[in-house]
């Protein structure tokens, strides 16, 4: 890592939290720039972004009680299950692409040159970042389990490290790590950017693949009343990904502590967000719709 000619770039997913024994949240980044990288970016920031993109979505498509719509982006698992199984509802999907790839891409627009490696517990997200359309983002995907054995074998010692978290991500952000979250996301959000919009989020989530099965079947057949449908593939969410190194309840509160700890409630109250956008060319938050470059997906 330190011979890389290029600035890296450790691009860490919301499920973060408490994931590596020993070593406090706050200390990642210290450690990650200790081994080498230029930097580490929250994907969480990135979130609110297209948790502001959704809001703006389900504003546009939900005009009617009858209207709906299925979240886009953040699982690649229950994306591949709308493409496979449902493939007539890809126009109830707003093209967006996930967290991770708006960051990859916006990491190597703002850094020209830079690796980006994203650290998850995700498997299916190393697929993702191959896809052909949005390969252009990441470079390596790392689960927390390779990072915490990279640690091992640098002999990372917690004891002289000092921490370095900041507060680069409101409260919608943090909480899509964990299932509900992004319904829970996009309602507040909308609420704070539309709030005399009669119709609100009515969500339906379902977790792990056979409840999304589940959720596709009962919406093809009628039985929802949801405008809004949820599906992560792992159960509880990314808290539950298969490389989390921590009991999935753990993992959950840690989440949802961090989440309610933040300053800004929505990504339009996180000046972050405001800045990345106005840096990106992006002068009003209606403009993310027309962006057909860095947040938009043909799907
Ligand atoms: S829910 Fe599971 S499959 Fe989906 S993005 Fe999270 S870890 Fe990956």
């Amino acid at each position: 890592m330190h011979e890389a000619t290029a600035p890296v770039f450790a691009v860490v997913a919301p499920a973060f939290l408490s994931q590596f024994k020993d070593i406090e949240d706050g200390q990642l980044r210290t450690i990650f720039k200790r081994l080498g990288f230029s930097g580490m970016v929250e994907v969480s920031l990135f979130a609110d972004i297209l948790t502001l993109k959704e809001a703006l979505e389900f504003d546009l498509m939900i005009q009617t009680e009858k209207d709906y719509m299925l979240t886009s982006c953040c699982c690649p698992v229950w994306i591949q299950m709308i493409r496979k199984l449902h493939p007539e509802l890809l126009k109830k999907v707003p093209g967006s692409v996930s967290p991770m790839v708006a960051c990859g891409r916006v990491v190597k627009r703002l850094v020209p040159g830079a690796i980006t490696v994203f650290v998850g517990p995700c498997l299916a997200k190393k697929a993702e970042a191959r896809e052909a359309d949005v390969a252009d983002a990441i470079d390596h995907v790392l689960t927390f389990k390779e990072v915490a054995d990279l640690f091992e074998a640098a002999r990372i010692d917690p004891a002289d490290i000092p921490t370095d978290l900041r507060e680069h991500s409101s409260f919608a952000g943090r909480i899509y790590a964990v299932s509900k979250g992004v319904s829970e996301a996009v309602a507040v959000t909308l609420d704070r950017i539309r709030p005399d919009k009669p119709i609100k989020v009515k969500a339906v989530q379902a977790d792990g693949v056979p409840e999304c099965k589940r959720l596709l079947d009962d919406l093809e057949q009628g039985k929802t009343t949801a405008n809004f449908l949820e599906g992560m593939g792992c159960a509880g969410g990314c808290v539950g990904g298969p490389r989390s190194l921590i009991d999935r309840a753990v993992a959950t509160a840690k989440v949802r502590d961090y989440a309610v700890q933040a300053l800004y409630p929505t990504p339009i109250d996180n000046p972050y967000v405001v800045e990345l956008l106005q840096r990106l060319g992006i002068r009003t938050i209606e403009e993310l719709l027309e962006d057909q470059e860095v947040f938009a997906r043909h799907l």
